[in-house]
């Protein structure tokens, strides 16, 4: 069984992905737990694919040992192909990656939400700690040529959304809804003149309160470029149609669940899978 908490740390990943060695943490708010990274066992030709990458959105699967008593469903939604060792995936934005000479370093911010594999380890997270991770990839860079945009999440998707305010120009214009436990959550996004900035608290339900705050946007579908994450239900059940009503191309645009309220990870694989939008 892989030990994350082995140390040293190996030079490369036992399942052929990259290793993160923590070199560092900090609680930046209530809600969110930063941890640093050296990034080792990239190998030379596949570096450019953290350092040169268009995508602001970039994240990593982080691997966990699987936890006791998933189901075989559950384990193969979560699982890597064929591996003799049960692990799962967590999945994290890389809020940001620097390179100086061989090396690279990074950043992940990670929700405090106390339950779960990933959450609770950030919180433990100790100099010199490590974790296997396959990736990167991304699926979202802003569009210089957007008329507005509009970035909608929760917290979860505070470090991409703040990766896509520093990589948008001064010229560009849109607003910008997040809902966090903490207003001082918001500390993690730039300053940005073009773009209104919005935080409202959750609700009882997480994504209630967002998607109420997304709907008091003024939206001109014309020349949009969308940003939506956060807790699944709400942004695929409540936002997206929404959206779509009002003519915003919601197919193919950067809409989608980050994670699932009751659900691991796994489950929340599963969630996708049975939810799938038709249009
Ligand atoms: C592309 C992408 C990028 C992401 N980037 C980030 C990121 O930068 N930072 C980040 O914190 N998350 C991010 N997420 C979300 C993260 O992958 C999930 O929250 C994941 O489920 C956390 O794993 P876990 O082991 O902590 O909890 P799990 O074992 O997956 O879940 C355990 C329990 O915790 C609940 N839970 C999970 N996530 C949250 C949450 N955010 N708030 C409240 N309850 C929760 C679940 O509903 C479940 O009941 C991203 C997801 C995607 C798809």
């Amino acid at each position: 069984m892989v030990d994350s908490n082995e140390k040293p740390a190996p030079a490369a990943g036992p399942h052929g992905g990259a290793v993160f060695v923590v070199t560092g943490t900090e609680r930046l708010s209530p809600t969110l737990q930063r941890v640093a990274f050296e990034i080792r066992g990239v190998p030379a030709e596949e570096v450019e694919e953290f350092t040169a990458s268009p995508d602001t959105d970039m994240y990593v699967k982080l691997i966990f040992p699987a936890p006791e008593g998933l189901t075989a469903e559950e384990l193969e939604a979560n699982s890597p192909g064929e591996d003799e060792d049960a692990i799962v995936m967590r999945t994290y934005t890389l809020h940001s990656v620097a390179v100086e000479g061989e090396r690279i370093t990074g950043v992940v911010d990670f929700v405090a939400h106390g339950e779960g594999l990933a959450g609770p380890w950030a919180l433990a997270a100790a100099e010199g700690d490590w974790l296997e991770v396959f990736g990167p990839g991304g699926n979202y860079a802003p569009d210089a040529g957007a008329a507005r945009h509009l970035l909608a999440g929760d917290a979860a998707a505070l470090p991409a959304i703040a990766a896509a305010m520093r990589a948008m120009p001064a010229e560009a214009v849109g607003d910008v809804v997040v809902e966090t436990p903490h207003p001082s959550d918001m500390g993690l996004l730039p300053e940005h003149p073009g773009l209104r900035v919005r935080h409202v608290t959750p609700w009882e339900t997480p994504g209630d309160a967002l998607a109420a705050a997304v709907r008091q946007v003024h939206v001109e579908p014309e020349g949009l470029q969308v940003f939506v994450h956060g807790e699944a239900h709400a942004v695929m059940k409540k936002i997206r149609p929404w959206l779509k009503d009002l003519g915003v191309t919601v197919r193919g645009a950067s809409i989608s669940g980050y994670w699932r309220q009751g659900r691991s990870e796994e489950g929340f694989r599963l969630w996708k899978r049975d939810n799938r939008p038709e249009d």
